[in-house]
């Protein structure tokens, strides 16, 4: 149920365009959170652009708001989501942050979207992979890498089904989190990407496969609304399963969106970024009333 649930979102912001916090609050107020938003960077536009101007939050910015929450019993999440951050420091002062909700209120839950990179190349210090591993991951409870950043966290290469399943292994015992989601990854072919889930309760674990019909453009802040719908359906329906069908249901809708203004109102040649910007306003009817969408169980 989200009637009483509260988010706190720890996450960029971009003053143009939907990536970050601009991707992930939007969907999480429709589907009824409450959300408090703490940018880690105001930045004009993502980085695709040909420049980016702002400013960045250091972790004694992030100490002070915490301090001010604090000092004003404004502590009161049951969920903390993270993603973009571009410094150990700041990294570091986020897991402090985790460890003190998850002492004020045992039953938060923390969704960790470890955001260091895609398509084999790193946009955050080389350094912070360390602090994921040994003091981020441990606080966990969901986390949704890409491919790639799995294969950061495990040190394993994922070339087939199996080696996906068993970084996702890895990450579950390694570092004890229970419920891991690889976002996307590029087992597929021309015309699907593959996700995987998997949720360890008990001695039982549930591992599935989405099988993702490709769009034909480059997205940004897509890993950031998965991670925000995926919090927002876990928390109303507490299957993981579920809630990736409902969460690929609305991002298909909303890439379909997206390309589709693209293709009316770009006519450069070179990716217009200004036209992809994902139509996260017009997709509302899709955030809150996602299609059914299937997975499939991986034996
Ligand atoms: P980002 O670069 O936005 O952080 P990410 O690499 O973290 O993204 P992805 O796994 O690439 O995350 O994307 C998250 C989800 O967005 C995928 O599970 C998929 O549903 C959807 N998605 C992203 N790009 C596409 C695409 N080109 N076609 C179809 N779906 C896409
Ligand atoms: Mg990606
Ligand atoms: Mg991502």
């Amino acid at each position: 149920d989200s009637s009483n649930a509260r988010v706190l979102s720890i996450q960029s912001h971009v003053v143009s365009g939907y990536v970050g916090n601009r991707s992930a609050v939007f969907p999480l107020q429709v589907l009824g959170f409450d959300v408090d938003v703490v940018n880690t960077v105001q930045l004009s536009n993502h980085s695709g652009y040909p420049s980016t101007k702002g400013i960045s939050l250091n972790e004694n910015g992030l100490q002070d708001l915490y301090d001010g929450l604090r000092a004003n019993n404004l502590i009161r999440h049951t969920h903390l989501l993270s993603g973009f951050v571009r410094s150990k420091a700041l990294l570091e002062k986020i897991a402090h942050v985790a460890t003190e909700l998850k002492r004020l209120n045992p039953d938060l839950i923390y969704v960790c979207d470890p955001v260091m990179g895609d398509y084999g190349k790193m946009y955050v210090p080389v350094e912070m992979l360390e602090t994921y591993k040994s003091t981020v991951l441990p606080l966990a409870d969901i986390i949704t890498p890409n491919q790639f950043e799995a294969e950061l966290l495990t040190g394993m290469t994922i070339r087939t089904e199996k080696d996906a399943l068993d970084a996702i292994d890895k990450l579950h015992t390694e570092y004890a989190v229970p419920v891991v989601i690889i976002s996307s990854s590029d087992l597929g072919n021309e015309e699907v990407l593959i996700g995987f889930g998997s949720c360890i309760r008990g001695h039982t674990r549930k591992q599935f496969r989405m099988t993702i019909p490709k769009l034909p453009a480059d997205f940004r802040g897509t890993g950031d609304l998965f991670a925000a719908l995926v919090l927002a359906w876990v928390a109303k329906t507490g299957d993981v399963q579920q809630a990736c069908e409902l969460a690929i249901s609305t991002l298909q809708a909303v890439l379909k969106r997206t390309l589709s203004f693209y293709n009316k109102n770009c006519s450069d040649p070179k990716p217009c970024w200004r036209h992809l910007d994902i139509r996260l306003i017009q997709s509302r009817h899709d955030i809150e009333n996602p299609d059914k969408f299937s997975t499939t169980y991986c034996s």
